[in-house]
C-alpha cells in the first residue's frame, strides 16, 4: 500500500536515496533476490511438440498412407524409407523454424525497452529487466514506465495508462499527494506510476516498489501472450499457392489412378506412382525456406543498424519509393554548435573554443535565460540530453555563464516542457524576490506571443519594425543552414501556472546554430535517387535552414520544392494531394503535418516510409507503409509504432535497409522459383509417362530423395545469396506486382519443362542401351531399374546446376561470379556426394532400386545434367542482348 505512504516512509522501507540512487552492487544483490523485471511469458513449445506440428501438413498425410498402404504390401523397405524421409523432413522443419525463431528473439532483444535509472550517483540508461525494487527511475514523456513506481517528484507528469485501466486520457499525477483510503482504485493513486503504462508529458522521478510478476500488469497479464507470428503478404500468398498446388496434385493423382485403371496397369505400381506424383507436385519445402530466408534476412538486417519489428516490413522496403526523413539527427550529426547571436542591432560571433569570453549586460542576459531554461546537463565535457541545450550549456560555459551556478542562483520553481507543436519551452526561476519566465523556441512562435523587447536593458514595445529587423537576422542566418532558436523572458511577482507562462513575453534575441551533414548522406541520396526512391525532408525547423541543408545534400534545388506547415493548412487536403510530388522539404512542421504528408503521398500511389522520433509522431509512422523510428533519440512510443528501428538514427541506414530488403525479396524469388521449377520437372517427367503409355521412370523413394537433397541446402543457398549490385539501379518493385512477372513463371515453365524432358530422355538412353524404348513393353525388371538410376541421376544432377541459373535473371553466372556464393557451390557439392552415395553404396542402392552406373553412363548423365543450366545461360545472353 505504497500510495497510503509518504515519500520519506517508502524510501526508508526500500533503503533507497533518491540523490545517489542504489549503489551497483546492492543492484545486483536485490536483482539476484527479486529476479528479473519481466513478465512471465507462454511457455516455449517443446521440441517433440514442435516436431508433431511438422507432421500437420497434407504431403505428411499422404506420404504416411503410402507408408502403411507399402507396409500392408509387405514392401518394408520402401515403408521405412517413406517413414525415414517423413522424419528427416520433420526434423530439418524443427531446425529451420529453431533457427528462424531464434533470429527474432535475437531482434526482440535489441528493442526491449531502456530505462533512466539512478545509480551509483549518475544517471543511467540501463534495459529495463534489470531494475530492482528501491531503484530510481526518471520518467520522461515517450518512455514507459518500466516498474510500479512510488513517485517522489513531479513536473506537469501526464501518465497514460490505458493498459492497465482501459482510459486511454492520460492522467495527471503528482508525487506529493497521498492517500487515506486503501481502496482507491488503480487509476485514481496519483502518486504511483505502474508498468506498462506510459508517460506523455512532463517529467518524474519515482522510487521501484514492485517489479515483474508483482507489478500491477504483473498480477493482471499472468501470463503474457505474445505470439508474434505475423506472416508477410508474401507469405501468405506462397501458401495459398502451396495449398492449391496441393490439391491439384491430389486432382491429377485421382485422374491418373483412373487413366492407369482403364490402361490395366498394374495398381500397385501405379498405386506408388500417383505417390511419386503427389510428392514432386506438393511443394512441401516452400512455406520452410520462405520463413528462413526472412528470418535470416532480418537478422542480416539488424548488423547494418536496422530492426525489423514486423516481418512484412521486409517485403515492403522493397517497394519504397518515397522517403520521408527527420532532418535533426537522420540526415545531420545532431551536433549542434552555438556559431552566433544577436541582440538587437548586434550580432556577435561566437570562437569556436574560449573561456571567459566578455559580453555585454543584455547579452549576458540572453545566455542566462537560454542556460536555465534547459534540461540537459554538460560536466566534464560530457553532454546528456537534447544536444541543442547542450550547445546552449556550452555557450554558457563560455562566458562563465555555467549551468550549476546559474541554477544555484535562480532555482527553477516549474516548467512547461518543449514539445515539437508549440516548438517553445519554458521554466520559470526564482529572480530576486520575484520569478521569471524564460521561454526559449521558434523565433516566429515566440514573436507570437511577445509584446516587448529587451534592448540595452530597456523593455521597450515590440514594433512591426522591430519584427521584421528579428525575421531578416533569422532568415539570413536560416540560409546558412543555421538552426535559429529566440529566448524571451518575463518577470512576477507570484507564482503562475504553466498555462500562463507563455504569453506577454518580452524577447532578448536568437542565437544561430550549426549542425553539420553527416557526411555519409549525401552519397546515400544520390543511390536513393538512383533507385527510383525519392527522399523528402521533413523539420520542425526554419524553413531556409531547412532548404539550406536540402541542398547542400541533394534532396532540393530551389526554395519552391518547400513547403511549411502553415502553407500545408491552408490548402485543401486534394490540392494538397495533387502538388505532394512537386516538393522536397516540409520545414515548420508539427507531428499531425506528417499525417497529413503520409496520407497525400499515399493518395497518388506511393509507398512511403516515415521517420520520427517524438510521442506525438506515433499516428505517421503507423500510418506510413514503414514507420521508421529512431534508436538513440527515439521515444519507446515511436519505438513501439514503428515496423522497424535504426539503431543509429542514420538515413544512410534506411537507403541500406531498403537494399536489403529489395535483395531479400529477390532471393525468396530465387528459392522458390527453384523449388517449383524442380518440382514442376519431376510432375512433368511422371505425368508424361503415364499419359503416353510408358514404364514410370521414377519412384516415390527416388523423388524424396530428390526433394530432400534440392529443398534444403540448395534452396537455403539461393535464399542467402549475397546482392545484387545492380539492385539499386532498378525501380522500386510495384507491390501489385505478380510474383511471377517479369518472365519469371515463364523462365520457371521453362526450366521445369527442360529437366522433365532430359529426365525422360536419360531413361530413354538407359533402356535403349539395352535395346528398349519408352514404347516396349514386358521390360525386364534389371533394365528398368538400370534406366531408372539414369533418370534418378539426370533428375537430382540438373536440379543442383540449376540452381546456379537460378541466381540471376540476366546476368550470366561467369558475370556474377561462379564462387560468389560459396554456400550454393557447398550444397551442389553434397548434393553430388549424396547421390554418388545413394547409387554406388550397395545397401542404399538396393534400398532405393538404382544400379551402379558405368563410367560412360556417369559422363553422359552429368552432361545431360548440365544442359538446363547451359540452355539458361545462353537465354540470358539474348535477354542482355536485348535490354
Ligand atoms: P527534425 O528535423 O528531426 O524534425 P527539429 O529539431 O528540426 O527536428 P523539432 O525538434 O520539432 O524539429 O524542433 C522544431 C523547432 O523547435 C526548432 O527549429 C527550434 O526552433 C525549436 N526547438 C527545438 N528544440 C528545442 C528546445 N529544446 N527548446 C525550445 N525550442 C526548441
Amino acid at each position: 500500500m505504497w500510495f497510503l505512504k509518504t515519500q520519506e516512509e517508502v524510501l526508508k522501507e526500500l533503503d533507497a536515496n533518491p540523490l545517489t540512487g542504489l549503489t551497483s552492487e546492492e543492484a545486483k544483490t536485490r536483482l539476484n533476490q527479486y529476479g528479473e523485471n519481466k513478465l512471465k511469458s507462454k511457455p516455449k513449445k517443446t521440441l517433440i511438440l514442435q516436431f508433431f506440428a511438422q507432421l500437420k501438413d497434407m504431403l505428411v498425410y499422404v506420404l504416411l498412407g503410402a507408408a502403411v498402404i507399402t507396409l500392408f504390401i509387405g514392401e518394408y523397405v520402401d515403408a521405412i524409407i517413406i517413414m525415414l524421409v517423413v522424419v528427416l523432413n520433420a526434423i530439418i522443419g524443427v531446425v529451420q523454424e529453431y533457427k528462424a525463431e531464434k533470429a527474432i528473439e535475437a531482434l526482440q532483444q535489441m528493442t526491449t525497452p531502456k530505462s533512466l535509472v539512478r545509480r551509483d550517483g549518475e544517471v543511467k540508461e540501463i534495459n529495463s529487466e534489470e531494475i530492482v525494487p528501491g531503484d530510481i527511475i526518471i520518467l520522461d514523456a515517450g518512455r514507459f514506465v518500466p516498474a510500479d513506481l512510488r513517485l517522489i517528484e513531479s513536473a506537469n507528469l501526464q501518465i497514460e495508462e490505458s493498459s492497465l485501466t482501459g482510459e486511454s486520457v492520460p492522467s495527471d499525477k503528482n508525487a506529493k499527494d497521498i492517500y487515506e483510503n486503501p481502496k482507491t482504485p488503480i487509476g485514481d493513486k496519483s502518486n504511483m506510476a505502474f508498468m506498462s503504462t506510459l508517460t506523455t508529458y512532463g517529467r518524474g522521478e519515482g522510487v521501484v516498489v514492485a517489479t515483474a510478476m508483482d507489478t500491477e500488469i504483473g498480477k493482471i497479464a499472468e501470463i503474457l501472450d505474445e505470439d508474434n507470428n505475423e506472416m508477410t503478404p508474401l507469405q501468405r500468398r506462397l501458401a495459398e499457392l502451396g495449398k492449391t498446388l496441393g490439391f491439384i496434385a491430389i486432382g491429377i493423382c485421382t485422374l491418373i489412378f483412373i487413366i492407369a485403371l482403364l490402361q490395366k496397369r498394374d495398381l500397385f505400381e501405379m498405386f506408388l506412382t500417383a505417390i511419386s506424383l503427389a510428392v514432386a507436385a506438393i511443394p512441401e519445402g516452400l512455406a520452410a525456406i520462405v520463413a528462413i530466408v526472412l528470418a535470416l534476412g532480418v537478422a542480416k538486417m539488424s548488423k547494418i543498424n536496422a530492426i525489423v519489428k514486423k516481418l512484412p516490413a521486409v517485403e515492403t522496403l522493397g517497394s519504397v519509393n518515397i522517403i520521408c526523413s527527420d532532418k535533426t539527427g537522420t540526415l545531420t550529426q545532431n551536433k549542434m554548435t552555438v556559431v552566433k547571436y544577436y541582440t538587437f542591432n548586434k550580432l556577435t560571433e561566437v570562437p569556436e573554443v574560449g573561456v571567459n569570453l566578455k559580453a555585454s549586460d543584455n547579452e549576458k542576459e540572453l545566455i542566462k535565460s537560454f542556460v536555465l531554461c534547459s534540461d540537459a546537463t554538460y560536466e566534464n565535457d560530457q553532454g546528456t540530453g537534447d544536444p541543442t541545450e547542450i550547445a546552449l550549456l556550452i555557450l554558457g560555459n563560455k562566458y562563465n555563464l555555467s549551468q550549476i551556478s546559474l541554477s544555484a542562483n535562480y532555482k527553477r520553481i516549474s516548467e512547461k516542457p518543449f514539445d515539437s507543436d508549440r516548438k517553445l519551452m519554458s521554466t520559470l526561476n526564482e529572480e530576486g524576490t520575484g520569478y521569471r519566465v524564460h521561454t526559449k523556441g521558434a523565433i516566429d512562435n515566440l514573436m507570437s506571443i511577445s509584446n516587448s523587447v529587451l534592448i540595452d536593458g530597456k523593455t521597450v514595445p515590440l514594433t512591426e519594425d522591430i519584427k521584421a529587423n528579428y525575421l531578416k537576422v533569422t532568415e539570413e542566418m536560416s540560409d546558412d543552414a543555421l538552426r535559429v532558436l529566440g529566448v524571451a523572458f518575463k518577470d512576477t511577482r507570484s507564482l503562475i501556472e504553466p498555462e500562463d507562462m507563455e504569453k506577454d513575453l518580452t524577447i532578448i534575441g536568437l542565437v544561430g546554430m550549426i549542425d553539420p551533414p553527416r557526411s555519409e548522406v549525401k552519397n546515400s541520396i544520390k543511390e536513393a535517387k538512383m533507385a527510383g526512391i525519392t527522399p523528402v525532408m521533413i523539420t520542425g525547423d526554419h524553413k531556409n535552414t531547412a532548404v539550406a541543408i536540402a541542398k547542400e545534400l541533394g534532396i532540393a534545388d530551389s526554395i519552391e520544392q518547400s513547403l511549411t506547415g502553415a502553407e500545408i493548412d491552408q490548402l485543401s487536403e486534394k490540392d494538397f494531394a495533387n502538388r505532394i510530388n512537386d516538393y522536397r522539404v516540409f520545414a515548420r512542421v508539427s507531428p499531425e503535418h506528417k499525417v497529413k504528408i503520409v496520407k497525400a503521398y499515399k493518395s497518388q500511389g506511393n509507398i512511403v516510409s516515415m521517420t520520427g522520433d517524438g510521442v506525438n509522431d506515433a499516428p505517421a509512422l503507423k500510418y506510413a507503409d514503414i514507420g521508421v523510428a529512431m534508436g538513440i533519440t527515439g521515444t519507446d512510443v515511436s519505438k513501439g509504432a514503428s515496423d522497424m528501428i535504426l539503431t543509429d538514427d542514420n538515413f544512410t541506414t534506411i537507403v541500406h535497409a531498403i537494399e536489403e530488403g529489395r535483395n531479400i525479396y529477390n532471393n525468396i524469388r530465387k528459392s522458390v522459383i527453384f523449388l517449383l521449377s524442380c518440382n514442376l520437372g519431376e510432375v512433368i517427367t511422371i505425368l508424361a509417362s503415364i499419359l503416353f503409355f510408358w514404364p514410370v521412370p521414377l519412384l516415390p523413394t527416388q523423388i524424396l530423395w530428390i526433394n530432400l537433397i534440392t529443398d534444403t541446402l540448395p534452396a537455403i543457398a539461393l535464399g542467402i545469396d549475397p546482392g545484387d549490385k545492380d539492385v539499386m539501379r532498378k525501380k522500386p518493385r510495384d507491390p501489385k506486382e505478380s510474383f511471377f512477372a517479369d518472365g519469371v513463371g515463364l523462365r520457371a515453365i521453362f526450366g521445369g519443362a527442360l529437366i522433365g524432358i532430359l529426365t525422360l530422355a536419360a531413361f530413354n538412353f538407359g533402356l535403349r542401351e539395352y535395346g528398349y524404348s519408352l514404347g516396349s513393353r514386358n521390360i525386364p525388371e534389371d533394365v528398368t531399374t538400370y534406366a531408372r538410376t539414369m533418370a534418378f541421376v539426370v533428375l537430382a544432377g540438373s536440379q543442383l546446376f540449376y540452381s546456379l541459373a537460378m541466381r540471376n535473371s540476366s546476368k550470366s553466372i561467369f558475370q556474377i561470379g561462379i564462387c560468389s556464393n560459396m554456400y550454393l557451390i557447398g550444397a551442389i557439392i553434397i548434393g553430388f556426394i549424396l547421390q554418388l552415395g545413394v547409387i554406388s553404396i550397395p545397401f542404399l542402392a538396393n534400398a532405393f532400386k538404382v544400379h551402379n552406373l558405368s563410367l560412360v553412363d556417369w559422363s553422359l548423365v552429368v552432361f545431360m545434367a548440365i544442359i538446363p543450366l547451359i540452355v539458361n545461360e545462353i537465354t540470358k545472353l539474348f535477354i542482355e542482348n536485348r535490354s
